[in-house]
């Protein structure tokens, strides 16, 4: 018999908890009569893991990551924790999962649909085909480099090695070899030396292993110029940590809403990690008004790229697609004749028959 699949789910605070078992049903429901065997452990991180042991990030919840295939996390953060120094606060503990899981490629797909133009700030023509993944560098760069401050001056130091740069080209490489064959790569190559270093970087790796992908290069001012005139343009974008951490929310406003939006965390070859983007929403936690399409469009993530069950995850993609285009959807989106987290994910749950 196979091996069954061990998913450790951290399902952490606010709407956290709501959007993990919605997404873990969708995904127990997916998985059903497919052959593929989960075994399914939970964890503590953010507020939920200083409120029982004292640290935002369980130490044998750590544990249990470490050997798992995969890590599903919903989200952490809230008031009550606010007021308590950074070390302890629920972000840390986010902070330190990734950095102990060494998960440096940060994959973020986008896509518009007609059903939810309405829901963005943007023209219909401008939304027309929009449908990329954004690959963000997520452990190196501006915010992993020294820093200092005397009160009077302060700096951040910028650092990125070849190495670091080449491994996450090849990640994006092999997404666009898979796709449309185009590859966007966004610098500052005309003032950073770290964009230089990376311009150069990416061009020879992509030349040598990567023949067959057009690539382009295009300074990040530019870039967020486009993202919001001619988005369609992009395929495959690759980014460096900052770069990417402010661009992916620009590319955000694309969908509709914050609640739809899934991410990857890839390391080289330990556990990835999967979340939805947006964070743990105080202000509507136990309303039942979560959008739990982020964490369960993370789980299609989880099996492609985890798992690799690349059937299942279309066929659950699939089943989502359904749903966002004729209804029900969740407050945010629908704010006169809304469904709840529950409804929404009875409705994917249905269209998985289908
Ligand atoms: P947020 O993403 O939690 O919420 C922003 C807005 O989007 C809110 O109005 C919220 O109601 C709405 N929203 C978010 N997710 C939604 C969903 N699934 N369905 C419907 N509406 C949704 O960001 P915030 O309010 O700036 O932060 C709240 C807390 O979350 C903070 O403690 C912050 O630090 C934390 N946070 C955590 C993560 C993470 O866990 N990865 C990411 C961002 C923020």
């Amino acid at each position: 018999m196979l091996k069954a699949a061990k998913i450790v789910v951290l399902p952490g605070d606010g709407i956290g908890p709501e959007v993990a078992a919605a997404a873990v049903r969708v995904l127990k429901a997916v998985t059903g009569s497919s052959g593929l065997q989960l075994e399914l452990a939970e964890g503590w991180i953010g507020g939920s893991a200083l409120d029982r042991c004292g640290e935002p990030l369980d130490p044998k919840s750590l544990d249990l990551c470490r050997e798992a295939d995969a890590i599903f996390l919903g989200a952490v953060g809230g008031p009550q924790w606010e007021h308590l120094p950074g070390p302890k606060r629920p972000e840390a503990g986010l902070l330190r999962l990734r950095k102990e899981l060494g998960v440096f490629a940060n994959l973020r797909p986008f896509r518009s649909r007609p059903s939810l133009y309405a829901r963005t700030p943007y023209r219909d023509e401008v939304l027309a085909g929009v449908d990329t993944i954004l690959v963000r560098e997520l452990t190196g760069g501006i915010y992993f480099g020294a820093k200092g401050s005397d009160g009077e001056k302060a700096f951040d130091e910028c650092v990125y090695t070849r190495t670091e740069i080449e491994r996450i080209t090849r990640v994006a490489g092999q997404l666009a070899r898979a796709r449309g064959k185009k590859l966007c790569s966004i610098d500052k190559a005309n003032v950073m030396e770290t964009s230089r270093l990376w311009r150069k970087t990416v061009t020879e790796l992509m030349a040598s292993e990567f023949p067959d992908v057009a690539v382009q290069h295009i300074l990040v001012d530019a870039a967020a110029m486009y993202l919001a005139q001619k988005p369609a343009r992009f395929d495959v974008i690759l980014t460096e940590n900052m770069f990417g951490d402010i661009l992916s929310d620009q590319a955000s406003t694309l969908a509709g809403s914050l609640g739809l939006l899934p991410s990857a965390s890839l390391s080289a070859e330990g556990p990835g990690l999967y979340e939805p983007v947006h964070g743990s929403a105080p202000d509507i936690a136990g309303t039942g008004r979560a959008n739990p399409v982020g964490a369960i469009l993370s789980m299609a993530l989880l099996l492609r790229h985890s798992l690799k069950a690349e059937v299942l995850a279309q066929q659950l993609e699939a089943a989502v697609e359904r749903v966002l285009a004729d209804g029900p959807w969740t407050a945010e989106i629908a704010p006169h004749a809304f469904a709840s987290t529950h409804e929404v994910t009875e409705a994917i749950l249905g269209a998985l028959k289908v």
